[in-house]
């Protein structure tokens, strides 16, 4: 008999594991808070509004997984008592807390920009005189896309750094690094340790959020395996069982980890059409137990987010060889609504099919010139 796979969050990364899961004939379900989300399509949702919908939740699967990077914890602790989450609880709650993330980074002899953890004023300032500026002060939980964030840059912004984050009383102060590019690195660990790697992406972005995603990241034939050395020896440290990304600097000294996410990520999207098994198809077989699938290229691929506000299906559709994903989200500005799948031949191909796209997008494509493949 086939699982039933229940999944904390039901967003658009909870309806494209669904979506992988309907061939292998494994139902998901979902725990989010609007019944209305964009998974709801895919199986049924347990409103984390009433009040036994945990419970109901937790009844209604065989075994469980989240899209949801802040799942709390405690929930995870109910869940535990009689089911099993993949990924493991130790990941879920590293990767919620940036020093406890930064540390294990260290144990495993993964480079991190140096860093302190700042909770006064007073250890501030010595992190200022211990890091040198600039520095990045970041909310040790609960931030994302860029959100709870100050660049320190002088010395006399110390007390407006404080007055905006201090609140948050648990901070960490980094080093800034002077990366030439971000890329991230996706695996997945099945239940007999099977590790799977996908090619490094290079991903830009456009004010905090994720524009766009090349893969194979240009000129990474070097970085690949530093890469895929250190998010193995994550997934196996952690026993970890399912998709993990591990976000990177490039710098002149070689690859710096910077966060990870227990979970399939945006950067992976184009793995859908890009590689012969996505990361989200290779999530579900983990959970479910089954044999991995081969996370080889097909063909280079470019995702592009669709951010803000949708273009006309039938405009998107007009490029040769594009693919869409709609989420069935309302339009705000700043929201992931979709994304754009671009396979192109070669790098003249690519440019050319970039200025169509940005001639269909509502909102200005932060493409950058140089997207050579
Ligand atoms: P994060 O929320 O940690 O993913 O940070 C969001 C973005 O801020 C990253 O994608 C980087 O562009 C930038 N950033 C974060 N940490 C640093 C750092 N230590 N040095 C330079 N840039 C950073």
């Amino acid at each position: 008999m086939n699982k039933t796979i229940g999944i904390f969050g039901g967003g658009q990364l909870g309806r494209m594991m669904a979506q992988a899961a309907l061939p292998l004939n494994i139902q998901c379900t979902f725990f989010e808070t609007e019944t209305d989300c964009p998974a709801a399509i895919l199986g049924s949702v347990f409103s984390s509004k009433n009040e036994h919908a945990l419970q109901d939740f937790i009844a209604s699967a065989d075994v469980f997984s989240l899209e949801f990077e802040n799942t709390p914890v405690a929930d995870v602790d109910v869940l535990t008592q009689t089911k099993t989450l993949h990924p493991p609880r130790l990941a879920l709650a590293t990767a919620q807390n940036r020093l406890a993330e930064k540390s294990l980074f260290d144990e495993l002899n993964i480079p991190v920009a140096p860093y302190r953890a700042v909770d006064s004023l007073d250890s501030l300032k010595q992190a200022v005189v211990e890091l040198g500026l600039p520095i990045v002060l970041k909310t040790v939980t609960g931030g994302y896309d860029g959100k709870g964030q100050f660049v320190l840059r002088t010395e006399d912004q110390i007390d407006t750094a404080w007055a905006e984050l201090g609140p948050a009383k648990s901070l960490i102060a980094e080093s800034f690094v002077k990366f030439s590019r971000e890329v991230s690195i996706i695996a997945v660990r099945g239940q007999n340790g099977d590790v799977r790697t996908w090619a490094l992406a290079e991903n830009h972005h456009h004010h905090g959020i994720l524009s766009h995603s090349i893969v194979p990241a240009p000129n990474s034939t070097d970085l690949q395996p530093i890469a895929q050395d250190y998010i193995t020896r994550l997934l196996n440290h952690l026993n970890y069982v399912g998709v993990l990304t591990l976000e990177l600097f490039v710098t002149e000294q070689g690859l710096y980890a910077n966060e990870m996410a227990c979970r399939v990520h945006n950067s992976g999207h184009w793995s859908i059409e890009g590689a012969i098994c996505s990361q989200f198809e290779n999530h579900i077989r983990a959970v479910a137990g089954l044999p991995l699938g081969s996370t080889e290229v097909v063909r280079p691929t470019v995702m592009i987010n669709i951010i803000g506000q949708h273009p006309k299906s039938e405009d998107v559709l007009a490029l040769n060889g594009a693919h869409l994903h709609l989420y069935n989200k309302s339009e705000r500005t700043g929201r992931k609504l979709g994304h754009i799948t671009l396979m192109p031949n070669n790098s003249d191909d690519l440019t050319d099919l970039c200025r169509q796209l940005a001639q269909v997008l509502p909102v200005p494509l932060a493409l950058t010139a140089d997207m050579n493949i």
